[in-house]
């Protein structure tokens, strides 16, 4: 055996290689993104990003009922978008075995909410393994799989943002080699969910629940920890070290599966305690379903049930005192709001929307951040591909004149991942609003990862490109129009112009992401501002470009900077000065 450092997904991912994943599919999303990445490693599995995450459950399932293991990676909303095939895979069920992980997002480090996953367990009538640190994660991949196998049934295995992301020792083990082999396996009665077929099958899930629940009573990763016998502690997941680390002398039952719960196992377990608690993150899953047996607990009657469950919340939750943070620092810490990159080609569109006055629906991406002052110019954000959507829906209630100001901006990556979807509605039923398209070759937000308008797979090799504009065309829409958004005056002129069309128009704003480093667009040197001529005028600052610092005491009025570490050429600021203040190079 050997031992090593890993983050919870990089332990994913090995299990999922050592169990014999033969294809491995997900759409990225923090926190779950590095799955995919690190199972590129292992060249015996066939690993791709998929435009969405319904794809990539399909892909999965595809792969499952071919024979071969499958592993399939979301984030916690992507469950969402997945949620279709996944509710009638658990009737079906699997051939080779197919996990499903869902990277939760409590605290919403990343995330556009903080929904509780493990309601999807019971939701779906699926198996549900809750990993507590790294080797946990590893070793609940491989068990996934061949319980998946052993019961008929897909099953989830349930990270969360400090799971994935945290690094602890790993023992890593050999991958498995005897897997049958893989073939065409016709069983319609299993496979064809048509009314007749699913009904059968859905006693068939009831009666594997059950048989679930008893034998999940007699496994070692559902685990009785003794302290010293006055107080129990049901806990599961990272919630299962916060509860170590703030009752170390309680009596702890840790479960390693969340769904289905192992009910003798519990009951014997709180017969012998006078106070028994509940500790989990987020919502009271386990609370509700152990008061549902007739046992009194505490549980979210004390802890938070919105936000993570650090050990300082869990400690003053138990005992009204206040954790002093370990590394608190001596003084405040500035504030640092998220920014766009200095450069970022959406900056320019954001600024022109607020000038346009525009009421911009938005989406999930970099891109987002057009929320933030200075540029103020995102008034909605739902979900992935939501924005167009929701323009086509405000159109129709708006008069004409306030419908003409409403447009949706998308990313690439989110229009071809479900954003494809509301242009079709939006032309097939006459919709008025405008689509603008941030077409900035990646999918950044999460780590600039490869879409199918990248022009790259997942392992880097060259792959066909999505052509935006012919697929807008494809589907009916007459005005597709290419701007360059490091052009200030043009991208306005038709954004203008395309907003005042009576008809569906799409505008495409296409510049390669910053940090995109094969792209044509390299960084240049950063540009400087002239000192003598600044008025002091402010009008660059509209951009809010992190580079443009301000000097409040330089001149009468203040005078802007650019700092040479942050600034990357890209040429913005010198169209908003009008005094010709802004260019040549810094020497620093
Ligand atoms: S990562 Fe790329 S797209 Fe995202 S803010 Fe930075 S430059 Fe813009
Ligand atoms: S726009 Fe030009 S003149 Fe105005 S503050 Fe910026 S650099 Fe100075
Ligand atoms: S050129 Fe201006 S807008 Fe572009 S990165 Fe430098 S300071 Fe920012």
């Amino acid at each position: 055996m050997k031992r090593t450092m890993l983050s919870g997904n990089e332990a994913i991912a090995r299990g999922a290689f050592e169990a014999g994943v033969k294809v491995a599919s997900a759409y990225p999303g923090t926190p779950s993104t590095e799955i995919l990445e690190n199972i590129t490693r292992y060249p015996t599995v066939d690993a791709s990003w998929a435009p969405n995450e319904k794809v990539a459950l399909e892909v999965g399932i595809g792969a499952s009922f071919g024979g071969g293991r499958a592993l399939v990676a979301m984030k916690h909303v992507g469950v969402n978008v997945a949620a279709d095939p996944l509710f009638t895979l658990s009737y079906t069920g699997v051939r080779g075995g197919l996990v499903l992980v869902t990277a939760d997002d409590p605290e919403l480090h990343s995330s556009q909410n903080e929904q509780d996953n493990r309601n999807y367990a019971k939701f779906a009538k699926m198996p549900m393994f809750e990993p507590a640190d790294s080797q946990e994660a590893l070793d609940f991949t491989r068990l996934a799989l061949e319980v998946s196998e052993q019961f008929d049934t897909p099953v989830f295995l349930r990270s969360t943002t400090r799971i994935s992301h945290s690094k602890s020792v790993v023992e890593i083990g050999e991958p498995v080699t005897s897997l049958p082999d893989t073939s065409i396996k016709k069983d319609p009665a299993k496979f064809v969910m048509l009314p007749g077929n699913a009904r059968k099958r859905h006693v068939v899930i009831e009666d594997r629940l059950h048989r679930m629940e008893e034998w999940a009573c007699q496994q070692p990763f559902n685990r009785i920890e003794i302290g010293e016998g006055k107080i129990g502690v049901i806990t599961s997941g990272v919630s299962y070290l916060y509860a170590k680390e703030t009752l170390p002398e309680a009596d702890i039952l840790k479960l390693g599966m969340v769904y289905p719960l192992p009910k003798q196992l519990i009951r014997d377990f709180a017969s012998r305690y006078d106070t028994l608690y509940v500790i989990e993150e987020l919502d009271p899953f386990i609370e509700e379903q152990v008061r549902a047996m007739g046992i009194a607990v505490h549980g979210k009657d004390i802890l938070p049930i919105c936000g993570e469950l650090t050990p300082g919340r869990l400690k003053k939750a138990l005992t009204g005192k206040e954790d002093v943070p370990f590394h608190a620092p001596q003084e405040p810490l500035p504030n640092r709001p998220p920014n766009m990159c200095p450069g970022c080609p959406h900056r320019s569109v954001f600024l022109t929307l607020n000038r346009l006055k525009a009421f911009v629906t938005g989406d999930i991406g970099c891109y987002t951040l057009g929320f933030m002052e200075p540029l103020s110019a995102m008034d909605t954000c739902i979900c992935m591909g939501a924005s167009i959507g929701n323009a086509t829906g405000m159109a129709k209630v708006l008069n004409a004149e306030e419908a003409q100001r409403i447009v949706a901006v998308i990313g690439d990556s989110t229009f071809l991942h479900t954003g494809i979807n509301g242009l079709m509605d939006m032309v097939y039923n006459n919709s008025k609003a405008t689509v603008l398209i941030l077409d900035n070759r990646t999918t950044a937000m999460t780590g600039r990862q490869e879409n199918p308008g990248s022009g790259y797979t997942l392992a880097g090799d060259p792959s066909y490109r999505i052509d935006i504009e012919a697929l807008c065309r494809s589907v009916g829409v007459k005005n597709v129009t290419v701007v360059d958004p490091y052009d200030i005056d043009h991208t306005r002129t038709v954004i203008k112009a395309e907003m005042e069309r009576p008809e569906v128009s799409v505008v495409i704003a296409r510049r390669a992401c910053m940090l995109v480093k094969r792209d044509p667009v390299k960084r240049q040197a950063a540009l400087k501002v002239d000192a003598e001529k600044c008025t002091g005028c402010k009008a660059c600052l509209q951009l809010g470009c992190p580079a443009i610092e301000w000097q409040p005491d330089a001149g009468d009025k203040g005078k802007a900077v650019i700092n040479p570490l942050l600034c990357c050429g890209c040429g913005l600021c010198p169209q908003m000065c009008h005094f010709d203040a802004i260019g040549g190079h810094s020497e620093g």
